[in-house]
């Protein structure tokens, strides 16, 4: 039987592309989300194209009551839950300086409560999304782990923080295992163009807004500035494909599964892409133009950051393997296949891209309400 893992956030980005990754290698996840920035219809997709089930939990990963509902159920119906990967979090930075308590209380209280819920229920496997903004305004290129950590915002400090009870807790309990993933700056979708990114408002983040642009939808990109010390003068980051990171999930779940203690790594290229560079690729690629004009600068925007991916190698057998023209290519195929994100309805799955065949059906299944007493796993 497959080995069942829970995916915090798994409604998200990020996400429902470990979804696809997680079924491809093998895995059973189950969804838990309170869909404040997912969609359930992202994981009826994954669903759809891997013909797998994926039960899904609306809630809150802050409720403890639902956190030991779900991970007893799991163990009764003889799935026991044999490790989480917890990706639930707020993630913009402007939202965390003007509600600096709201990213503390879902990021760091968030992480807390399912540490505690885990441990409650001998569930002691763990991956934790965090961020390569922990590093800050880094001083030497590219960053290794052992990099000086000093982020510059409140969502930073959140990462940090959470980084500080995982490294508590593990050696507290050298049972425990955990892998701390630092990802640097994913972009693109899922081949299919049945899943990618789906920002609710007005894209913070340069890829999703890139893309808007070229669909027509917004008239041109500002460029955060231009006088930085960088080759062109635009900011420099390390952008990975989504399922190339999707797929450093499964092989730090793999490691977690094997090597109690606690690992802390890197996931990204190895490569510094400019704005520029990227706005060229994605034009080169896609065949739309992007008009851009230089606006100031972004507060508290570093000029360039991107990471020594060595460790990923060397410890988790993991390396980007898609360029930055499948990263554009396969980003502006969701952005035209689904004008409207989620809202737009799919189209067939194409051929040769899912690892099993389509069934037909729908396969997402829901654990709710487990907190009114019914344990049944109803279909939706
Ligand atoms: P996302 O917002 O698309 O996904 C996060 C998911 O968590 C959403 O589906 C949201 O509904 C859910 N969620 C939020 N609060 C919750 C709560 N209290 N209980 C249950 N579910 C909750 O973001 P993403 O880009 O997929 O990011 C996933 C994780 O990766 C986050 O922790 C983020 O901080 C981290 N991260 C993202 C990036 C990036 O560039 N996207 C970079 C570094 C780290
Ligand atoms: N950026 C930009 N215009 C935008 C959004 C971002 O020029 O509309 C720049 C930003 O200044 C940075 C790079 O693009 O140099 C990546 O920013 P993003 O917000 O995507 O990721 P970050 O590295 O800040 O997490």
């Amino acid at each position: 039987m497959a080995c069942t893992l829970l995916v915090t956030g798994g409604a998200g980005y990020i996400g429902v592309h470990v979804l696809a990754a997680l079924v491809e290698a093998g895995y059973q996840p189950i969804v838990l989300d309170d869909l404040s920035n997912g969609d359930r219809r992202a994981v009826e997709r994954v669903a759809r194209f891997t013909g797998a089930d994926i039960p899904f939990i609306e809630g809150d990963v802050r409720n403890e009551r639902l956190l030991d509902a779900v991970l007893a159920h799991q163990a009764r119906a003889e799935q026991p839950v044999a490790g989480v990967i917890h990706l639930a979090g707020r993630k913009a930075v402007g939202e965390s300086v003007a509600d600096p308590l709201r990213y503390y209380d879902v990021n760091v209280g968030g992480t807390v409560k399912l540490l505690r819920a885990m441990a409650r229920h001998g569930v002691r496997r763990f991956v934790f999304s965090s961020s390569a903004t922990v590093y800050g305004a880094a001083r030497e290129m590219p960053v290794t782990e052992r990099h000086a950590v000093c982020p510059t915002n409140p969502y930073g400090h959140t990462k940090l923080v959470a980084e500080g009870v995982l490294r508590d807790v593990t050696a507290a309990d050298p049972g425990l295992s955990v892998a701390v993933l630092r990802y640097f700056n994913p972009i693109g979708a899922h081949p299919s163009g049945l899943i990618g990114e789906c920002p609710q408002d007005v894209p913070a983040n340069v890829f999703p807004y890139i893309t808007q642009v070229a669909q027509g939808r917004r008239s041109h990109l500002a460029i955060f500035g231009d006088d930085y010390d960088t080759p062109d003068g635009t900011g420099v980051r390390d952008y990975l494909h989504v399922m190339d990171l999707a797929e450093g999930h499964v092989r730090a779940m793999q490691h977690v599964l094997r090597h109690p203690g606690l690992l802390t790594v890197n996931l990204g290229t190895g490569n510094g892409i400019s704005v520029l560079a990227l706005v060229r690729a994605f034009e080169r690629v896609s065949g739309r133009r992007v008009p851009y004009r230089i606006a100031p600068r972004r507060p508290g925007d570093v000029a360039a950051i991107w990471a020594d991916a060595g460790m990923a190698h060397r410890v988790l057998g993991w390396r980007a393997t898609r360029t930055l023209e499948d990263m554009c290519a396969d980003g502006w195929r969701w952005q035209r296949m689904n004008p409207q994100g989620y809202a737009t309805p799919p189209e067939p799955v194409p051929s040769g891209i899912a690892a099993r065949a389509v069934r037909g059906r729908r396969t997402v299944t829901s654990l709710v309400p487990l907190l009114g007493g019914h344990n049944e796993v109803g279909r939706v």
